[in-house]
């Protein structure tokens, strides 16, 4: 056989190949049909240990190498698992609203963001000047991905106070902002087809990094719910909720223990607005062992911008996930981590400050939206009323296109956050709060008569 003939076989070879793996695909979609029928998870090890079995027993009569058969199933998998999960909404409905916000803003028009979650207030004073002696003191270079002691030790304080938890530096790592902290922990400690838990309604990134990591997510809507959650590998909560405000009681942090417990699921708590409640908050980490805190500067500290989180949790799990950041950022820049210690040390004090500004905010939105066709309850926390809009006809995304086009009002559409197509969520701590909702009463009652 010449050169062009055995290149021509293996042309043929390969779309032999392409062809049986668009069987095997359409095979798996009728598999995932069945299974969502009947309410079975996407993985089955015994079904894939057994199929394994099989692959290498063929792969050594076939004198093959193990490890590009372990190569191959991997990847037939890994499309599996694709297939089954469905795909995400990527950040969420509301980072459209905010880019055509910006893009009005462009064309010089004033726009009243009430859709992001970007506090009012500005950082500590502090930590200005922390962050220009730190550049000036030329720590600009290379760190370690284990974090600077003085941020560790400035966090751990102040989570050993606010928690009443056991937050030594050893368990503390920075991360650039929360939202990669989450990503990081999904990565590190979960494989592709595990299920994590989730209570809705949900700040939509958490669905994003699922479906981005081929996690399947199993939802629930109230603790009568609970039960659906055994056998999942992780659960992620938030609390107080963005975006209802909802704060997990000491009771229901017990029943999901219970669960989670029964087969030592990780438990992924959201802290991003843990300084911004009304009520008394008990820390998730206090009542279950296996608890990885996850905590952000952008919201009580006002500090969005700088990207700056850390997390808290046992020491091995805290080392796997300094290798994770190691590997992929090495390190939180030193400069802003001296400038997050700033504002921990300070925290104190000005968190206490912080609230009562979020309570007359609050208080504020009350009296604007007053007489407006909303029903909603006073949130325990966080940045945002999530109401019920009383006008039909429209999925909450028309509407909230139809505000911004119409009255150049940004909201985010509740369908980002869960089945809550009836809802916006409307971030009332806003730059923009006192215009801006005061036009969106006028702008509801206008509509609905
Ligand atoms: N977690 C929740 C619930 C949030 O609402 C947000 C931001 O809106 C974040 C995490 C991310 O915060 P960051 O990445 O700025 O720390």
């Amino acid at each position: 056989m010449n050169l062009d003939d055995l290149r021509a076989r293996i042309r043929d070879v390969t779309l032999r190949i392409v062809d049986l793996y668009a069987e095997r695909l359409s095979l798996v979609r009728k598999v995932a049909e069945l299974k969502a029928e009947r309410g079975l998870p996407v993985r089955n090890r015994e079904v894939e240990s057994d199929l394994w079995r099989s692959v290498l027993a063929r792969c050594g009569e076939a004198g093959l190498d193990e490890y590009d058969c372990r190569r191959i199933f991997n990847f037939l998998i890994s499309s599996s698992i694709r297939a089954q999960v469905p795909e995400g909404g990527g950040a969420g409905p509301h980072v459209e609203v905010f880019r055509r916000a910006k893009e009005i803003e462009r064309s010089g028009e004033k726009v009243y963001h009430l859709e992001v979650g970007e506090p009012p207030w500005s950082f500590p004073p502090n930590v200005l000047d922390s962050l220009v002696e730190a550049v000036k003191r030329g720590e600009t270079r290379y760190g370690t991905s284990l974090g600077l002691p003085r941020f560790k030790e400035a966090a751990s304080e102040w989570l050993s106070h606010r928690d009443g938890v056991d937050a030594r530096p050893e368990r503390v790592i920075p991360t650039p902002g929360s939202k990669y902290a989450i990503f990081s922990i999904l990565s590190t400690f979960l494989r592709p087809g595990d299920r994590i838990g989730l209570m809705l309604p949900a700040w939509p990134a958490y669905r994003g990094m699922a479906a981005h990591l081929s996690l399947e997510m199993v939802e629930i809507r109230s603790m009568r719910e609970v039960e659906r959650l055994r056998g999942v590998s992780a659960f992620i909560l938030c609390s107080p909720n963005n975006p209802d405000g909802r704060v997990w009681t000491r009771k229901e942090l017990e029943e999901l223990s219970e669960i989670l417990r029964e087969n030592d699921a990780l438990l992924i708590s959201d802290d991003a607005y843990a300084e911004l409640s009304f009520v008394d908050r008990m820390a998730p980490a206090r009542i279950y062992e296996n608890t990885l805190s996850v905590n952000t500067l952008s919201k009580a500290f006002g500090m969005t911008g700088f990207r700056l989180g850390y997390v808290m949790g046992d020491e091995e799990r805290v080392r796997k996930l300094s290798k994770f950041l190691g590997l992929t950022i090495t390190n939180v820049p030193e400069f802003l981590q001296e400038a997050g210690a700033s504002a921990l040390e300070s925290a104190r004090d000005w968190t206490g400050r912080v609230k009562e500004n979020l309570a007359s905010y609050l208080d504020l939105a009350m009296r604007k939206l007053e007489g407006a066709p909303l029903e909603m309850n006073r949130p325990d926390g966080a940045l945002y009323l999530f109401p019920r809009v009383e006008l039909e006809g429209f999925s909450s995304m028309d509407f909230a296109f139809r505000l911004l086009e119409e009255r150049r009002i940004a909201v985010a559409p509740g369908s980002g956050f869960g089945p809550y197509d009836d809802r916006l969520r409307i971030t009332y701590a806003s730059p923009d709060a006192d215009q801006g909702l005061r036009l969106l009463r006028e702008a509801l009652q206008s509509w609905r008569s």
